[in-house]
């Protein structure tokens, strides 16, 4: 038994079902809570912006806060060091006499490269290393199949997890931590200590106990999840769906705890179609991970991981104007002006961009993915690359024009994000492009110099913009 350990804090930053929490608890006398943050997160990309953007920073520093204060509240502390991981944990072995660190086992590959590096530096100092997995619905050790086994279709993979797959029980919520004494236990670092200029304006509060409180609310209190099913392709507003993702990519939320939480409103509230469909996104989610680990490095291929041989193109003016919101496309560039202030975008919103990006610019979708990637404050590797992959290769197009008038009839979404637009009607906002001069300065507007005008648009496109105007005269 290790008498001192490092708990080194990945993408699960919580005291709930925390298995890599609860082992190093059970096994080690002392303990050092770390988080590594690598600069590296944030370099400055070739495409012009840095890998991880102001508003995933500011929520990662707020759930790092939230940590350090629900571990002090059971007798710990957290120390933030900022520097890769593989450089910082052997230090810290050397300076405190450690004899094991316990870690969270992550699938992608630039974090599994990190993995190995600490295994390999701290393996010298004769300092063990224990992995276990934290951010799965479905443990690997529990289900029939292998992760490479995993099908390539996400019916068969429920199919596969029907055969014996079971959820664990939640592990109890640790009460006490026997911090290690001596160790400097300093603050969080700044967003100014990562080179950022500006403030971060997340959407969301990062942190476990924000966390648990959407996921009372969001169940219990206001019972939204009860209409789930009918109102999760929605974009407007904060309770359409559940904003579980930001806190389940930092493992703030135990996947499992969604879960048990749904049994219990299905006994206690209500059982119905929602309470499944909750949990049938939440097993997407699930497919993608263990299709990451399957696939491992492809999913970052612009092949993707059925290795198809399409050609891309690769125009920066254009693909700057599309993560600008200036497509000209108000549905497109409502979502993307909220994911650049706020963080966040609905499944809808990036549905519609992935695809637009892909089979109307044509534009390499790696570009795009990882413009999501700096953006968006519930990334997720797997769940973003893979689902880029999927809008990307395999699914048809998704028309944006027509996605507006079945998902933003009013268009009042798109008025909320683009002002500019806000006396255009449904369903002109759909295509306001298609207005003559005349009928634009009616709604004070001009295409051009108020909101962007499109580049050519595909015969899709058009034909989707005729036929809602054909329609306008039959008050749409
Ligand atoms: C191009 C593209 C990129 C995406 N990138 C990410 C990402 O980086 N991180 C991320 O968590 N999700 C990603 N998604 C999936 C999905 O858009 C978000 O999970 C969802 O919008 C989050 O909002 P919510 O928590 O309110 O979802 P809800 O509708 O309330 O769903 C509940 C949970 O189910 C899971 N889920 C739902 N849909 C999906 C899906 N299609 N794929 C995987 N998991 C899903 C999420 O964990 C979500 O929190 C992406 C989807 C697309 C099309």
């Amino acid at each position: 038994m290790p008498t001192r350990s490092i708990l080194w804090f990945r993408k699960d930053l919580r005291l709930h079902d925390n298995p890599v929490l609860q082992n190093a608890i059970k096994e080690s006398q002392a303990i050092l809570p770390v988080y590594c943050i690598d600069p590296d997160w944030f370099r400055e990309l070739p495409l012009g912006f840095r890998k991880t953007g102001v508003n995933r920073a500011a929520f990662l520093l707020q759930s790092l806060d939230n940590l350090r204060k629900n571990l002090r509240a059971i007798g710990g502390d957290l120390q933030v060091v900022v520097g890769p991981a593989a450089e910082a944990l052997p230090k810290l072995v050397r300076q405190h006499d450690i004899q094991a660190v316990y870690a969270q086992a992550d699938i992608p590959w630039e974090e599994r490269q990190e993995e190995k590096a600490v295994q390999r530096s701290i393996a010298p100092l004769e300092c063990q290393f224990q992995r276990d997995w934290s951010h799965l619905l479905y443990h690997p050790d529990d289900l029939s199949f292998e992760p490479e086994e995993t099908a390539a279709t996400f019916k068969t993979f429920r199919k596969q997890l029907r055969k014996g797959g079971k959820v664990r029980p939640l592990l109890p919520e640790p009460v006490r931590l026997p911090l290690l004494e001596g160790a400097e236990y300093g603050n969080t670092p700044t967003l100014a200590d990562l080179g950022f200029e500006e403030a971060g304006t997340p959407a969301y509060k990062g942190g476990e106990t924000a966390a648990l409180e959407r996921l009372q609310y969001y169940f219990f209190d206001s019972e939204l999840l009860t209409r789930y099913k009918w109102t999760r392709n929605q974009s407007l507003g904060d309770d359409y769906s559940s904003k579980f993702s930001p806190y389940l990519a930092l493992g703030c939320l135990s996947p499992r705890r969604v879960y048990w939480e749904n049994k219990k409103y299905e006994a206690e509230v209500k059982k119905n179609i929602s309470t499944y469909w909750l949990i049938f996104e939440l097993k997407w989610r699930e497919f993608f991970q263990y299709l990451g680990m399957k696939h491992g490095n492809r999913m970052f291929f612009p092949s993707g991981i059925k290795g198809k041989e399409l050609e891309w193109k690769e125009d920066q003016p254009l693909f700057d104007k599309w993560r600008r919101a200036e497509t000209g496309i108000p549905f497109l560039d409502a979502h993307m002006r909220q994911m650049n202030q706020t963080g966040f975008m609905s499944n809808r919103g990036r549905v519609n961009h992935a695809s637009f990006l892909a089979k109307e610019y044509g534009i390499n979708w790696t570009w795009g993915a990882a413009w999501f990637e700096s953006q968006l404050i519930d990334y997720d590797v797997c769940s973003n690359w893979l689902n880029w992959n999927t809008q990307a290769t395999e699914q048809r197009f998704t028309n944006p024009i027509w996605q507006s008038k079945k998902y933003d009839k009013k268009g009042e979404f798109v008025r909320h994000w683009l002002p500019e637009l806000s006396e255009v009607p449904a369903p002109k906002i759909y295509a306001p492009f298609a207005m003559g001069k005349e009928e634009q300065a009616q709604y004070g507007l001009q295409i051009g110099t108020d909101y962007p005008a499109p580049e050519a648009l595909s015969s899709k496109l058009e034909w989707a913009v005729k036929r809602i105007y054909s329609l306008t005269t039959r008050n749409l």
